[in-house]
């Protein structure tokens, strides 16, 4: 038996020794020590860790828009990114012309498509409710159906105009008659209040930009506690995603639920080529590190840029390192070292442990970082 690669010599998150063999895109052995050879031989001896291929389920990479818009290759492949979900940033009319350049990327695209059917053109897409139409977001789900894994809607005050929660339960219609298919939310500021929204998600349905710092936020600035009808949605099953963003992550808010036990089930950056290059969102590696300030453990961290991702969004050959899944890893490194973290309130906190990613492999190709 002739692998086609061969990773020898890395370990898991725990501290195992692993070595996994790649035939064909796929995950074909995982083991302790895998004697036979391959093509290609990577030897991290013993000074990597191998997680399955990090997915970061909210970005915006879309080049020929203006408002978000990024190279998926540049928060990819280059930041040890396999996956990415690009959040709604087209919509029915437009995420044909998306996928033409997103299937030419060497880091795996999926998309959900903007309920609004021009995507975020506009910063009000939701604000004309005609742009709303059922019929053109079934007909994009049924012609890209491995590209198309969810919708979007975005609830807040710039998007939705005078329209309340109507979008969102135009939402939950299409959804609802779609085999329930994968359904994120943006929130903000109000309009609509943050309550009335989360009454309206549903167990499944993730919650993006779960620990913004704005007054219509899971926090209560007054008492210093999560708000009740977070919690009651939190225990509903309503998926609380990270979505970092340029507005949209801030440590106190963060800090606050873990002590109170809640924690969020996926971490996304909401990364585009603006919060890239000058912050504060920078890569998915970074928002791990924040995560990790705040006390998250780093192998659950992973499991959230890994296996949590994968099940949420249904992409049900990825997250996990075993025989059978699709060939995409990240290799990386955690070293000791200093670094300033800033949330998007401008607020910081000093990381002592810094994850450093040093190839990414993308269905058995291998990329340098
Ligand atoms: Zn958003
Ligand atoms: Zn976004």
């Amino acid at each position: 038996m002739t692998y086609d690669l061969l990773i020898k010599n890395g370990k898991t998150i725990d501290g195992e020794k692993l070595e996994i063999a790649i035939s064909e895109g796929k995950i074909v052995k995982t083991a302790v020590s895998i004697a036979e050879d391959a093509k290609e031989i990577i030897d991290l001896n013993g000074a990597a860790f191998i997680s399955a291929g990090w997915i970061d389920d909210h970005v915006h990479c879309f080049e020929k828009m203006t408002l978000y818009y990024d190279f998926p290759d540049e928060i990819g492949v280059k930041k040890g990114v396999t996956t990415v979900i690009d959040a709604g940033t087209t919509g029915a009319e437009n995420i044909h012309e998306f996928y033409d350049l997103a299937v030419q990327a060497r880091t795996n695209v999926y998309a959900l498509a903007n309920i609004s059917k021009w995507g975020i053109v506009e910063q009000d897409e939701l604000a004309d409710l005609s742009k709303i139409k059922e019929d053109l977001v079934r007909k994009v789900l049924q012609e890209l159906p491995d590209f198309v894994i969810g919708i979007k809607a975005r609830m807040s005050k710039t998007v939705i105009g005078e329209n309340g929660i109507t979008p969102l339960e135009m939402a939950k219609k299409i959804q609802k008659d779609n085999n329930n298919l994968p359904l994120m939310v943006h929130i903000g500021s109000a309009p609509p209040e943050l309550d009335e929204i989360l009454a309206n998600m549903s167990e499944g349905d993730i919650l993006t930009h779960c620990f913004n710092g704005k007054p219509n936020g899971i926090l209560d600035k007054n008492t210093g506690k999560i708000k009740d009808f977070a919690w009651a949605a939190f225990k509903k099953g309503v998926v609380f995603d990270i979505g970092h963003g340029t507005d949209s992550f801030n440590f106190e808010v963060a800090e606050t639920a873990f002590k109170e036990g809640m924690l969020a089930e996926t971490i996304s950056t909401d990364i585009y080529i603006r919060n890239r290059e000058n912050g504060p969102v920078y890569d998915l590696a970074t928002t791990m590190e924040k995560l990790r300030v705040v006390g998250y453990e780093w192998a659950d961290i992973l499991k959230k840029v890994t296996a949590a991702p994968a099940e949420k969004f249904h992409l049900n050959s990825k997250g996990q390192l075993k025989e059978g899944f699709d060939g995409d890893l990240t290799i990386f490194t955690i070293e000791e070292g200093q670094k300033t973290l800033t949330d998007s309130n401008g607020f910081t906190r000093e990381a002592k442990e810094l994850i450093t990613p040093v190839k990414t492999i993308v269905g058995g190709v291998v990329y340098d970082n």
